[in-house]
């Protein structure tokens, strides 16, 4: 083992008893990527059975044997406690160096620990030292170099923080500290062990290496300093919630991963390639090495003008290019991926890269030789970076920059040609990279470098392609054409497996497709239970594209349209005749099925600046949906005519958002007769959606009224329980499941079918597999949900009897809170 990861150093660890200090090693190696959770618990196993206690204030606790096979990756997380923690027989350790190993590749620690143990004041050094890099170089071997002096930045206002943020601060989060500090007139630096960074350019923030449990200073200048310094705390603060939750789900997905993947092992001998497991499942393929062609830029100059506009036309091409690939990336795979791309526009935005770029063209370099230059620096600067998490972020960097001098040289990025089933190996892929992959043939992605965080890893997952991270060097040594199993969950890749072990490879995997293909061969049956009730399955969508999508994968229509998708990122609302051709086109494309329109639900979370909406203290209690509609009656008269129009083309029901009173469903229907009237339209169904309490309590009265409902559960959970739908700390809690959510549901599908009239439901519940059957049970008579989802559920309700759900049902109104309706 030749690195140990800087996350995994904490100087002044908060933790005061031996369990905690243990405990907090633990999570240390399982958030990068080490060990599995459990095998924190056999960290504490082994303290039963033996003496972990080393000596000179040294502690080693580490696992059973028994429960090796939670280690993933060997590693180390050095805990220093200064003030020291009771350990054996009121011994106090002060560095506690826990160990996580596959084999016996942590013998040369113990040895350099012992030698130092018998270095007079060596450890002591360590115990009261302030830079981490000062225990990874002594316990590595390696010549400690203390970092740089700065002049010293006075300040007019700073605060001192500990960033919490599990993976260290990374481009995402760095992207919206960039943000907040360039709200502030004022000069902003962050402050680290004699290092410092503008707070307004994110390379000079990813360039700190700031890595968990790392103490910064704030520190601001100038006109509202103080203002600054407490904004930027604020949004660090905000941030870390939302990056713990972050790094728990990525860990409870890769375990749940883990625990659901076909279980196979080669039962002969073969070479193996351990790496960090990233992205779960198995395939096999052949090895293709991806190796990114270096760019040969000459340096060529005209004059300093057209070289500086040059770079400038290449800088905002690539700009307009990047939002591009973050609007499809979000379309195709989600917000979380897309934001990569807003992050390395972010990155190339930063002032001081084109200032160094300008100062070379200005001595007469030519724009792209200029550009590699400062590029090629920063690159080399970042991925200097001790931290392993974000020395990866340097291929973001590397992968926007680049795409600048392609353009400056008019050089197309090729992908890589494939034509057989191929485990790509590289040393790590940018996030292009990954895109343009041919899905085809690409089976398995392993990388030498990164972590199970890094972006590849996440597109990977998205993508539900088998990867592995971390593997080390020698996995480019693998010659190109090998017959390779990959074993995502595992992290594992398979070199020379005999023919028998390939066939169970492929028997295990047959297996895994066989359960998804069942579910798929069976998607466009009805989703009737075994005893005869029938629900209709149908999917949220915003385009004629997803539509056609959803069909494909089983929807038997569309029970959600969302129009807000129009209306966002642009200049000005999109025209009658703009809404009309989406609204059509998406009729067109589901074919006579039906579909529910529901018109602008603006406000909230979702802003739009052409419509100049005021300020709100509390916009999801504020002017949005019908309330906004009724309000501003250019926007609903424009939408419902489009909608009428459309209507001509086939069978569509208008749903109105965020009702909350009679009083409104009466204005919006006389405003809808009013315009179909006009245009000698035909009548459509003109449904609701239950997401404010007080329409679920009174929906006996609201039922005479409209002609269908349709549960919102995602507002209507955060109206029930005051939980803000998007706060990260809450988002836990805000579960649709919870008996109060439930019963207000049960008495909208009672009202509705007393009524005679259809209930719905399209919040995310619907396409949960336990929700689904709940919502069942309570009467509902169909579900819209994402179109991923459409196939699991109408399975799953084809394997169920109406009373059993509706038994289940009952029991969940009767819970006592979500975990135990979970539970059920
Ligand atoms: C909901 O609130 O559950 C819903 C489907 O609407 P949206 O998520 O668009 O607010
Ligand atoms: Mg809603």
């Amino acid at each position: 083992m030749e690195t140990i990861a800087k996350s995994c150093v904490i100087i002044k660890a908060p933790v005061h008893t031996k369990e905690e200090a243990i405990r907090f090693a633990g999570k240390r190696l399982v958030d990068a990527g080490y060990i599995a959770s459990p095998y924190i618990d056999s960290l504490m196993k082994r303290e039963a059975v033996s003496n972990t206690f080393l000596g000179s204030g040294v502690a080693i606790p580490h696992g059973m044997i028994e429960d090796r096979h939670h280690v993933f990756h060997t590693g180390l997380a050095v805990i220093q406690v200064p003030e020291g923690v009771v350990w054996q027989e009121g011994k106090l350790a002060r560095l506690i160096v826990a160990i996580a190993a596959q084999s016996d590749e942590h013998i040369a620690i113990l040895r350099r620990l012992t030698r130092l143990m018998q270095k007079e004041g060596a450890i002591e050094e360590l115990v009261t030292c302030t830079d981490a890099e000062r225990i990874i170089a002594a316990l590595t071997d390696t010549p400690y170099m203390p970092p740089a002096a700065t002049e010293p930045w006075p300040a007019d206002a700073k605060m001192e923080i500990m960033l919490d943020y599990p993976n260290g601060l990374h481009a995402r989060p760095a992207s919206q500290w960039v943000e907040t500090a360039k709200r502030h007139a004022c000069e902003i630096r962050i402050l680290k062990e004699g290092e410092r960074a503008d707070a307004k350019t994110l390379t000079g923030l990813l360039g700190l290496g700031i890595s968990f449990g790392q103490k910064i200073v704030l520190a601001a200048r100038g006109e509202g300093a103080e203002t600054a310094v407490r904004d930027l705390a604020e949004t660090v603060a905000r941030l870390s919630a939302e990056e713990i939750a972050d790094a728990e789900r990525a860990r409870v997905a890769a375990e749940q991963a883990r625990a659901n993947a076909p279980v196979w092992k080669p039962a002969a001998a073969t070479r193996m390639q351990l790496g960090v497991a990233a992205s779960p499942g198995l395939a096999i393929g052949k090895i293709v090495r991806h190796e990114s062609s270096a760019l040969v830029v000459e340096d060529k100059f005209t004059t300093t003008m057209e070289e500086g506009s040059a770079l400038e036309a290449a800088l905002s091409k690539v700009a307009a290019e990047l939002t591009e690939m973050e609007a499809e990336t979000r379309r195709r795979l989600g917000a979380g991926e897309a934001a990569i791309f807003a992050a390395q526009r972010e990155l190339l935005a930063d002032p001081s890269l084109m200032r160094a770029a300008i100062g070379d063209i200005m001595r007469g370099h030519g724009a792209a030789w200029s550009w590699k230059k400062v590029l090629d620096a920063r690159v080399d600067q970042q991925r200097q970076l001790p931290d392993p998490l974000l020395a990866a972020r340097a291929l973001d960097l590397k992968d926007a920059g680049e795409r600048v001098i392609a353009t400056m040289l008019g050089i197309e990025r090729k992908a890589i040609v494939l034509r057989e089933p191929s485990v790509l190996i590289a040393e790590d892929l940018t996030p292009s990279d990954t895109l343009q992959l041919d899905m085809r043939y690409v089976v398995g992605l392993a990388i030498s470098s990164g972590g199970p965080t890094s972006h590849t890893a996440i597109l990977a997952r998205t993508l539900g392609l088998p990867a592995l991270v971390a593997a080390g060097p020698s996995l480019l040594q693998i010659e190109y054409g090998t017959e390779a199993v990959i074993d995502g969950t595992a992290g594992c890749l398979y070199l020379g497996c005999t023919t028998a072990d390939i066939e169970t490879a492929r028997a295990a995997i047959r297996a895994q497709a066989l359960r998804i293909e069942a579910m798929r061969a069976d998607r466009y049956q009805r989703a009737t239970t075994s005893d005869g009730h029938t629900v209709s399955v149908f999917a949220n969508v915003t385009n004629a594209k997803q539509a056609a999508d959803a069909i494909e994968a089983g929807a038997e229509g569309v029970g959600l349209m969302r129009t807000e998708f129009l209306f966002l990122e642009r200049e000005s609302a999109p025209s009658e005749d703009e809404q009309y051709a989406v609204y059509r086109d998406t009729i067109a494309a589901l074919g006579g099925r039906p579909l529910i329109i529901r018109a602008l639900d603006i406000g909230g979370d979702k802003q739009v600046s052409y419509l100049d909406l005021p300020h709100e203290e509390n916009p999801f209690l504020g002017v949005r949906g019908a309330r906004l509609l009724l309000s501003r009656p250019e926007l609903l008269s424009t939408q419902l005519r489009a909608l009428y129009r459309a209507a001509e083309h086939g069978p569509v029901s208008i749903m109105f958002p965020m009702v909350t009173e009679l009083a409104e469903v009466a204005a919006l229907r006389a405003e809808c007769e009013q315009v179909r009237a006009a245009l000698k339209a035909p009548v459509v169904p003109l449904g609701i959606m239950v997401e404010v309490p007080a329409v679920a309590v009174m929906a006996d009265r609201f039922a005479q009224k409209v002609d269908f409902f349709s549960v919102g559960t995602n507002d209507l959970t955060q109206y029930v329980l005051a939980m803000d739908r998007q706060h990260p700390q809450l988002a836990a809690q805000a579960d649709p499941l919870n008996p109060a959510v439930l019963a207000l549901i049960g008495i909208t599908a009672k009202a509705a079918n007393a009524a005679g009239i259809h209930v719905g439901v399209c919040g995310g519940l619907a396409g949960d597999p336990l929700g689904a059957r709940i919502l069942i049970g309570l009467g509902v008579n169909d579900l819209s949900m994402s179109t991923q989802d459409v196939a699991i559920v109408k399975t799953i309700i084809r394997s169920e009897t109406l009373s059993n759900m509706q038994q289940l049902a009952q029991r969940a109104l009767a819970a006592g809170s979500a975990a135990e309706v979970r539970a059920l």
